[in-house]
Formats: C-alpha cells, structure tokens, sequence
C-alpha cells in the first residue's frame, strides 16, 4: 500500500548530452503508466524527428517573451542560443491528475524550480566519464562543430553542480538509470514527512472499527 498519494514533482537534471532524453524515455517505456512528462517551449529551431507539441512545443523569441511578462513558466533559461521553460499550466494539469510529472530540464532551470517547489525531487544524471560525454555530444550530429564545443564547455562547469541535487544516477546503461530513477520515487513516496499524515489517517480508522 502506498501511503502518499499525491503525485511527485521529479526533476532530471545534468549536462547535455550525458542522455536525459534517452533515459527518460525508457523510463516512460518501464513506468510510465503513473508519470507524466511536462512538455517544454522553447525557440530553438526543430531538428529531424521531433514533433511540435510532443517533444516541445517550437515558438517565436517574441512569443516567449510574451509568455514570461505573462508569469507563464514555472522556471525558464536560456541556454545555448535558444530559451527553453516549462509552462506553468502544464504543470498544474500534470499535479492535478495524481501522477508523478517529470521534467528533463538543464541545471539553472533545476535551481528555479528548487526555490519555488520547495517538494521537489531532484535528480542529477552524469555520464560514467568525461570521454563518455563528449563522445555522445560529436556522435549525436544534431549540433555544429560550434555548438557542440559551446556544449562542452557548459558541460564541464556543471559537472561541479553535482551537490546541489537530492540524487546522482549514473548514466552507465539507459536501462539501469531508468530502473534507479523508480526506485527513488518509490522511496520518496515513502519518506515519512510525504507519508505520516496518511498513516495517522489509517490509525485513526482502525481504531475506530475496533470500537
Ligand atoms: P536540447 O536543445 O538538446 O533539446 O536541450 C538543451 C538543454 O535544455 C537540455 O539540457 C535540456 O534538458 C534543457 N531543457 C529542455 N527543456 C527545458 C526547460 O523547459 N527548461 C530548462 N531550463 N531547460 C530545458
């Protein structure tokens, strides 16, 4: 039986390229039937393969802007070139429903998000090495030769942000990472501040059939 209920705000956080794309998504193949993921904007430009509304929603720089004199992102960056935030309404729905909303943002973003959901789980994928990371970064050929160095560069500050997050998951094997991303949100379901009061609530109801 699992005592709280509510659904958990999880964040998946780490440098680009060390594949948090990728693990969220076997994580959403493995578990998904309980998680949601919260959809992005953002205005980087649509690469091969990604669909508007599914993998982000692609918008104007102007109707960003819009958006954030709106209040309208839960926490916003830009990064690379390119704004990227998460909807407010988004989340809302997702928190609404019960289910466990995922959000696969990049580090200063995580912050944000930390300050203003002071629940939140947050959770930092690293790459088994250095070499790994920079190997995915040339091989995934969606960057130039200028961004991908741009996204080393970013990479390397953020690899000593580790002791900010709740949890490190290495990203060793896509598979692995996923399975240990559950088994943190199903510890944190049962972290005794999420749970007590549902417990206390369940006393209460045995005692008072014993009566
Ligand atoms: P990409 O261009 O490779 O899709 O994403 C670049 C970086 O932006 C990745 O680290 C990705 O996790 C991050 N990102 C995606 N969506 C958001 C968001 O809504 N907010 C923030 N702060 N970062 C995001």
């Amino acid at each position: 039986m699992k005592l709280n209920e509510r659904g958990l705000l999880v964040v998946l956080s780490g440098p680009s390229g060390v594949g948090k794309g990728t693990v969220r998504k076997a994580l959403f193949d493995e578990y998904g039937k309980n998680l949601t993921y919260s959809i992005s904007m953002t205005t980087r430009p649509m690469r091969p393969g990604e669909v508007n509304g599914k993998d982000y929603y692609f918008v104007t720089e102007d109707e960003f802007k819009k958006k954030i004199m709106e209040g309208g992102f839960l926490e916003y960056n830009y990064f690379c070139g390119n704004y990227y935030g998460t909807p407010m309404d988004e989340v809302e729905k997702a928190l609404n429903s019960g289910k466990e909303l995922i959000l696969e943002i990049e580090v200063n973003g995580c912050r944000q998000v930390k300050e203003k959901m002071l629940d939140a789980v947050t959770i930092f994928i690293v790459p088994p090495s250095r070499e790994a990371l920079y190997e995915r970064l040339k091989h995934r050929g969606t960057e130039s030769d200028y961004q991908i160095q741009e996204r080393i560069n970013k990479a390397n500050a953020e690899f000593g942000l580790a002791y900010q997050y709740d949890y490190i998951v290495v990203n060793d094997d896509v598979n692995n990472a996923a399975d240990r991303i559950s088994a943190i949100i199903r510890a944190e379901h049962a972290r005794t501040r999420r749970s007590i009061y549902k417990y206390y609530e369940l006393l209460g109801d045995e005692e008072d059939e014993q009566k």
